[in-house]
């Protein structure tokens, strides 16, 4: 299979090969013709399948093939993070740099997202853009300045599609779907989707073609899992010892909460160790150089909220830790996503309390597979389980015992008759 065959042309063709993208993933010959087609797509690839430039060329494509209509807002691709706007935009320009010579003019792509000031972004989309990549909300704010117009949008991605139909992003997706036109093509990206989120996806597709090749063995990137059992009082302990003895050259070590992310941090640095927060409560100055910085190899550690653990691609990072364990099944897929990215190898550690042995088996089931119980030597747990766990065999164990933010918004809509 070779991008040509594709159906893509020259330009981008050349533009992928100028990127070191030499023949499509099984994601980008799946839903790169179906694109071309004019199809709207369900598509479910694993994490650091190339799903980015899978929508990307052919994105520019139907702008290179349509490049003498009057320049309007023809394609929007929505994200979950402002760390992810900025990459997906990033791919999307340096393809954009290849086809110089297809087009009358460069396409010009847009950026937003909040937490930064919004005037640079007016500006910025002072006489329109073609392509615009944004944060929902941010996309809002710019709509209601006047800044852009949506009813011109012919193609609709959702990066995430899963996290951005959810609940959280839920009111701020109805008021963008409100603003665009109701005939357009809709691209649906996701490593995971939901039962219920499927549903959502279903009334918003045209009968779109679906591309799953999440399981397919090819793909699925080569990420070793570990769990490590140890006694919940110990685990920066256990993570120095790791860290000196294993020769992780660079970690991810994802906690449950902004505040444990600082605090594991700090105890890390206290110790010697290149280690540094980053989390949603950071400013997003401090957010861009944290991550650009990681990238760069300028830090050993980063101690993260689940804030990362979407779509973020660092190249060669070797380990993921699971500090504490995420509250859903699903983020574990992204979480351990974030290693192992484009044919690496990636290891993904879990420290496995004893109050949080019957939540790790439900992850576990979730995914059908089973990670072997580790103990190190001088680290074998001594707490027992706490009584409320003990006597509630099968309860999922974490999850559900404290509700989220996310369930009391599905309690209050539930409440409210809302589907
Ligand atoms: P994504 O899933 O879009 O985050 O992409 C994961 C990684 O794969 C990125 O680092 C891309 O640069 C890389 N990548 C995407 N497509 C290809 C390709 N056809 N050949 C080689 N690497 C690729």
């Amino acid at each position: 299979m070779s991008f040509p065959s594709l159906g893509l042309s020259p330009s981008l063709v050349q533009a992928a090969t100028g990127l070191g993208f030499a023949t499509p993933t099984p994601i980008q010959a799946a839903a790169i013709p179906a694109i071309l087609r004019g199809a709207d797509l369900l598509a479910t690839a694993q994490t650091g399948s190339g799903k980015t430039a899978a929508f990307a060329l052919p994105l520019l494509q139907q702008l290179q093939e349509d490049h003498h209509a009057p320049k309007s807002l023809r394609a929007l691709v929505l994200v979950p993070t402002r760390e992810l706007a900025a990459q997906v935009g990033e791919v999307l320009r340096g393809l954009a740099k290849g086809l110089e010579q297809g087009l009358a003019r460069q396409p010009k792509i847009a950026i937003v997202f909040g937490g930064v000031s919004i005037n640079p972004q007016m500006m910025a989309l002072r006489g329109g853009a073609d392509v615009v990549v944004a944060t929902p909300g941010r996309l809002l704010d710019l709509v209601e300045h006047n800044a852009l117009r949506l009813s011109s949008v012919g193609l609709l991605v959702l990066d995430e599609a899963d996290r951005l139909l959810d609940l959280g992003f839920a009111e701020e997706l109805q008021r963008v779907l409100a603003l665009l036109p109701a005939r357009r093509q809709n691209l649906f990206f996701s490593a995971t989707f939901p039962a219920e989120v499927q549903a959502l996806a279903d009334g918003l597709l045209r009968s779109p073609e679906r591309v799953d090749i999440a399981d397919a063995p090819a793909t699925t990137p080569d990420i070793t899992q570990r769990a490590i059992q140890v006694d919940e009082r110990r685990r920066t302990e256990l993570l120095r010892k790791l860290l000196a003895d294993e020769g992780w050259s660079r970690v991810l070590v994802f906690v449950a909460s902004k505040y444990a992310a600082e605090h594991v941090a700090w105890k890390l640095h206290k110790q010697g160790v290149f280690a540094t927060p980053f989390h949603g409560g950071l400013s997003q100055g401090a957010r861009t150089k944290v991550l650009a910085d990681f990238k760069e190899g300028g830090w050993d550690v980063v101690v993260t909220t689940d804030l990362a653990a979407r779509g973020i691609d660092i190249a060669q990072l070797p380990v993921v830790v699971n500090y504490d364990l995420p509250r859903s099944p699903v983020d574990y897929v992204h979480r351990i996503g974030r290693t192992g990215r484009a044919g690496e190898a990636g290891l993904a550690v879990s420290f496995v309390t004893p109050a949080a042995e019957a939540h790790f088996q439900l992850i576990e089931k979730r995914q059908g597979a089973s990670v072997a119980r580790e103990q190190l030597a001088g680290f074998e747990p001594q707490d027992s389980v706490p009584a409320d766990l003990a006597t509630a065999p099968g309860t999922g164990g974490i999850k559900g015992k404290r509700p989220s933010k996310k369930d009391k918004l599905r309690a209050a809509a539930t409440a409210a008759g809302v589907k």
